[in-house]
């Protein structure tokens, strides 16, 4: 039996509807959801119809940009997925460095069509994660400390609220700056957003690559890293990896599963400038490896989107960081030097730059002033027996659990499945009662209610 959803044109899925399980899959593949009706909408009359169908049955509604949630929200039991993964266009305006971005556009599709004009904006690590929850989150990638967080050059979005109006967020005349605001980190919380408009900005090969050490060298590497990168312009964001070494092409083999320190940079701007300042990190020591060169920027964005697949089971935690200690150094060495996995790994990103020069207040994205964001994340096969999973689970909360009194908040979009205490510290108190006063203001019933929630005043 078929479902009509009235004046819409995509495919409905039902649990009958062949192509059923593979519609509910997401990147992780720990979440086994079975929503009653996914509706794949080919444009904004879809969504339009979609939601009224919703709204009408009193349906439970999820959001599905490019299903990268890592608690996957994208999912839910019962109600309808709204599935946007099919409206992936980008229109990208050379001469006004802007582009237009369609919901369900991956950061490959952005990437590729702005790089063909020499631009970008700054966008996630991996280029299968979608445009959508990434920026709505607030978004931090390798062009962050120079051109500021996803979300910050995020100019205007249409948005399709609970009350099925169309409204457009920005900052122009005829526009909804408040809108704008809560869009700007407060996720998926105000509506649906059917197009999204950034600024870009010119980006040519970047000095990019990744440094290896011996995992036991990682206590005097992050050390001097720490040092060295107080001094660090903005045209530099590196990220630390800690694990096995990943059977990566660019990867010799016979580093392939020896547990490794990384830190891969990225320079944005003149690249001899960008020699000079990082000899001193790459010449420490005993680098194994130094992949440090000129590249395409795309190259880069792509460089690690093996390590993490569609499909494996994924546990995360995540929490921000300010100046790394020595004590947190030490933890952080000894609890990624337990890890078992070839798959499970921690990362360390370098905030701080043009993230910072913002107020707090300035969008919902609050924690500027964080210096580090740490994300412990526990990887394994679907296939594996139960002990690996529990085992995966375990190092990350152990590991998780050892840096609590380091903690300095932390960034929705990392956030597992860990409730409302943790979001509402994600925006600080001013930043969280904003959003929860426009929260009432454009959805009062909590409509949309299957993300990372902030509730309406009751
Ligand atoms: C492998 C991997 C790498 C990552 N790398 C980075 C990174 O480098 N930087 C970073 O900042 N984050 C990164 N993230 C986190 C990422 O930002 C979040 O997982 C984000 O939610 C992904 O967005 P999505 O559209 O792919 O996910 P989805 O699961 O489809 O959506 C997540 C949520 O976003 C909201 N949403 C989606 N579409 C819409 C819409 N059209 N309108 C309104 N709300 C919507 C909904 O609330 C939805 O539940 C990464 C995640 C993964 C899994």
């Amino acid at each position: 039996m078929t479902l009509e959803i009235s004046g819409f044109v995509g495919q409905v899925l039902t649990p009958a509807s062949a192509g059923y399980d593979q519609a509910r899959r997401i990147w992780n593949g720990a979440i086994d959801r079975r929503p009653a009706v996914i509706a794949r909408c080919t444009g904004t009359a879809d969504v339009l119809a979609a939601l009224r169908f919703a709204r009408e049955r009193e349906l439970l509604v999820a959001l599905r940009g490019g299903g990268h949630n890592v608690a996957g929200s994208a999912l839910c039991d019962e109600g309808l997925v709204l599935d946007l993964s099919s409206m992936r266009a980008v229109w990208v305006d050379p001469a006004a460095r802007v582009a237009r971005v369609q919901p369900g556009a991956l950061w490959g599709d952005l990437d590729r069509e702005a790089q063909a004009f020499g631009l970008a904006t700054t966008g996630g690590i991996v280029t299968h994660t979608g445009v959508a929850g990434l920026t709505l989150g607030g978004g931090i990638g390798w062009l962050m400390r120079k051109h500021g967080l996803t979300a910050d050059n995020l100019a205007s979005a249409d948005v399709i609220g609970a009350d099925g109006r169309l409204r457009t967020a920005g900052e122009a005349e005829g526009q909804d700056p408040d809108l704008l605001w809560a869009l700007r980190g407060g996720g998926g919380n105000f509506g649906v957003v059917t197009s999204f408009g950034f600024r870009l900005h010119p980006v040519g090969p970047v000095l990019a690559g990744p440094v290896f050490w011996a995992m036991d060298d990682a206590p005097a590497v992050l050390r001097h890293y720490r040092d060295l990168m107080k001094s660090a312009p903005d045209e530099l964001t590196t990220i630390v990896s800690l694990r096995k070494a990943a059977p990566l092409a660019v990867i010799p083999a016979t580093l392939h599963g020896r547990k490794v320190c990384a830190v891969t940079v990225c320079w944005v701007g003149d690249h001899a400038t960008g020699e000079r300042f990082l000899r001193p990190l790459r010449s420490f020591g005993s680098p194994l490896l130094d992949l440090v060169a000129p590249r395409p920027y795309g190259a880069l964005q792509g460089m690690f989107d093996q390590t993490v697949p569609h499909g494996w089971h994924y546990y995360w935690k995540s929490t921000e960081l300010g100046e790394l200690t020595d004590e947190a150094i030490d933890t952080i060495a000894h609890h990624a030097s337990r890890v078992d996995s070839a798959r499970s790994y921690a990362l360390i990103f370098q905030l701080g730059g043009a993230i910072s020069r913002l107020t707090g207040n300035a969008t919902a994205y609050a924690n500027r002033q964080a210096a580090h964001n740490l994300n412990v994340n526990g990887a394994w096969l679907p296939e594996d027996p139960p002990e690996i999973g529990q085992r995966e689970r375990a190092w990350t909360r152990e590991f998780f659990a050892a840096m609590e009194k380091h903690q300095a908040g932390v960034y929705v979009n990392f956030l597992g499945d860990e409730g409302v205490d943790r979001i509402h510290q994600a925006y600080g108190e001013s930043n969280f009662r904003r959003l929860v006063a426009l929260k009432t203001r454009y959805d009062p019933d909590n409509f949309f209610r299957v993300n990372q929630n902030i509730p309406p005043a009751p």
